[in-house]
């Protein structure tokens, strides 16, 4: 395994799972599975409505919570209710949360912010971050926020690498979680030629390769699936070393395009979204 060092100084897997639409039952299934071949980092929300069954896998698993990295994620309705992360904590069934984002950028994603950095000063949180925030927002944060981000998550694969983004996160130490890592498991993007030609070269599938260009990116990766061999595999990337002109090679299939299309209005509707039984 490899890590990422945040800029607090806490170390975080660069390779887990995420278990966004899947039931409770499902993402306790995946999380354990995902547990017992070896991933160390999940990715849930709030807004995903499956954190009850993430917990019970976690304890299912048997892994101890010390050496599981739990990410999880603010929804906008709740940003600014007092109780939204002790509930979370409850439904996680956990006494701290490793990463904590808030999910979607709404007008009262400050009273949101200041509600996890709060819970950060608290050791309720280990780091917090933005999720699918724009860049003058992110930059906001940094200028007037006292505890600044850790981490953003934002879509990215070698469709839409966030090139720009990146070189803004060198500059501050700030990492980056790349969701749809796989294109929301999109067939022209697994089966690009490059990948089939590395994954012969390596002994690897193509969403391997995928995956090991992600981490050699420095982008940390959770991957969904529910499909016990995929989990394993998606995992099974820390072996070979793709060499620079590999990944020179790679960068040329950008093509700039996200799959998630949402324009700042739909999101904004999205957000108000009431959040259902997580049970
Ligand atoms: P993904 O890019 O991880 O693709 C998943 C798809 O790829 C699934 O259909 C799966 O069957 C397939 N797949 C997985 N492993 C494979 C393998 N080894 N070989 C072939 N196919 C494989 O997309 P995703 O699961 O939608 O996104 C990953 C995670 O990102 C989510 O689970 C969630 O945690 C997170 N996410 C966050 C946001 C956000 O707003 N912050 C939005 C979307 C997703």
């Amino acid at each position: 395994m490899e890590y990422f060092t945040l800029n607090n100084g806490i170390k975080m897997p660069m390779a887990g799972i995420g278990v966004f639409m899947m039931s409770p039952a499902e993402a306790e299934n995946a999380v354990e599975s995902a547990l017992k071949s070896g991933v160390r980092l999940i990715d849930t929300a709030n807004g995903y409505m499956n954190e009850s069954g993430t917990g019970r896998g976690i304890k299912k698993s048997g892994v101890a919570r010390e050496d599981i990295f739990l990410v999880t994620k603010l929804w906008p309705t709740v940003y600014e209710k007092e109780t939204a992360i002790e509930e979370t904590l409850k439904r996680l069934d956990t006494d701290y949360i490793d990463l904590l984002f808030l999910h979607q950028p709404t007008d009262n994603w400050r009273e949101g912010y200041r509600n996890i950095e709060k819970a950060y000063k608290e050791g309720k949180v280990k780091a917090i971050g933005l999720s699918n925030f724009p860049e003058e927002l992110l930059q906001e944060a940094i200028d007037t926020m006292e505890i600044k981000p850790h981490m953003v998550q934002v879509e990215a694969h070698p469709y839409f690498p966030q090139t720009e983004l990146k070189q803004k996160l060198a500059e501050t130490g700030m990492g980056l979680m790349a969701w749809y890592p796989l294109g929301h498991g999109d067939k022209n993007l697994i089966n690009e030629s490059v990948f089939t030609e590395l994954a012969k070269k390596y002994g690897k599938s193509n969403a391997q390769i995928i995956l090991r260009w992600h981490v050699q990116s420095g982008n940390v990766i959770f991957p969904g699936s529910k499909n016990p061999d995929h989990i394993r595999d998606n995992f099974d990337i820390f072996d070979f070393r793709l060499t620079e002109e590999e990944m020179e090679e790679i960068a040329k299939i950008n093509k700039n395009i996200r799959y998630y299309n949402g324009t700042p209005e739909m999101l904004q509707q999205y957000a108000k979204m009431e959040l259902g039984p997580d049970l």
